[in-house]
């Protein structure tokens, strides 16, 4: 009788534990200026409690490290100095300066993170934008080429006098490949991690994909496409982000580096890709692209697709997503 009883009671116990913790964690925290979301399966609630904490903390890492709005921060440090003198800074920003560089060779500057150098004078919360003077003052500071590395110590230095950098569209994508790696570390399956636009899924939905919504640029309760989704990513960019009107007119958050004004060509851009970083960066460049070079530019970039909704509303998908 023991002989039997004892294996199902040891499998019981086994068993018990897991059923009783195994569950969902989920969390949103506003940090980086923006709307962070966690979501993963464990099997303990302090390995969950763990892993959403763990994932927090890395977006406050990152958004001290890089946020233009906070004085210490090494990006407000470079902006301040790195004019006058090379900066050196830490690895992890110069490598992702150094990428967004070529990011902006690649995007034959459509994406370029010195477009921050007219981009710091709009403040969409106080509908204020520079005067076309300003502008035209500060358009010669946007362009990549004048940011120099010297890779011996890591420093930047800006070769004209005008230059800003912002990292508002690549370090969000930064943050959430971060945090997926963070939560791989500490032994989690299954994840979704959200910030703002960008999104990264580890594994399914527990034998489901997840459902990613991309939503209609005009009208927030509605999505525009939902894609079943695991184990990659998705960044939107979209022009209802950050923006305000004036006189009829939408002056939003992503800005031609070659006029230091809003681009109208299309509402939303959404890409997918293994690595959050680069989607991040890519919606923004071809959001700026506009349809018909932004989709060259995706149709020629393997591992990398995306879906446009034009300033028609009509959606437009890259060539793996059609076939
Ligand atoms: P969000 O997730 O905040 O909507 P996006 O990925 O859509 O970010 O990128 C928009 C942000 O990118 C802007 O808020 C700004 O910080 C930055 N940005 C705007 N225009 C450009 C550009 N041409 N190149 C690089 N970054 C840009
Ligand atoms: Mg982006």
């Amino acid at each position: 009788m023991q002989g039997i009883v004892s294996p199902i009671l040891l499998l019981w116990m086994l068993v018990y534990p897991r059923l009783s913790y195994a569950t969902w964690f989920e969390d949103n925290q506003g940090i980086m200026g923006t709307n962070i979301h966690v979501e993963l399966w464990s099997d303990s609630a302090q390995q969950g409690e763990n892993a959403i904490q763990a994932v927090m903390d890395e977006m406050q890492r990152i958004n001290q490290l890089m946020s233009p709005y906070i004085e210490s921060s090494e990006l407000s440090q470079l902006n301040s100095r790195g004019s006058d003198t090379a900066v050196p800074v830490s690895k992890e920003l110069f490598e992702l300066i150094a990428l967004s560089v070529e990011i902006a060779k690649e995007t034959d500057g459509a994406f370029d993170i010195t477009f921050a150098s007219v981009g710091y004078l709009y403040n969409y919360r106080e509908h204020q934008k520079p005067e076309p003077q300003q502008i035209d003052n500060l358009l010669k500071a946007i362009n990549y080429r004048h940011i120099k590395f010297d890779i011996n110590d890591h420093s930047i230095y800006f070769a004209h006098p005008n230059v800003k950098i912002d990292l508002g569209g690549i370090a969000k994508g930064h943050a959430v490949d971060h945090a997926i790696d963070i939560l791989k570390t500490l032994g989690i399956k299954h994840a979704l991690v959200t910030a703002g636009g960008d999104t990264k899924l580890l594994g399914d939905r527990l034998g489901k994909p997840w459902m990613v919504g991309i939503r209609d640029p005009r009208n927030k309760d509605k999505q525009a496409v939902v894609l079943p989704l695991a184990d990659t990513a998705l960044s939107t960019s979209g022009d209802y982000e950050r923006y305000f009107e004036q006189d009829g007119k939408r002056f939003h958050h992503i800005l031609s580096p070659k006029t230091g004004t809003s681009v109208y060509e299309v509402q939303s851009v959404s890409i997918i890709g293994q690595r959050s970083t680069l989607n991040d960066a890519l919606s923004t460049a071809v959001f700026v692209l506009g349809v018909q070079k932004g989709m060259d530019l995706l149709n020629r970039t393997p591992g990398y697709d995306g879906i446009i909704v034009d300033n028609q509303r009509k959606l437009h998908y890259s060539n793996a997503l059609v076939k």
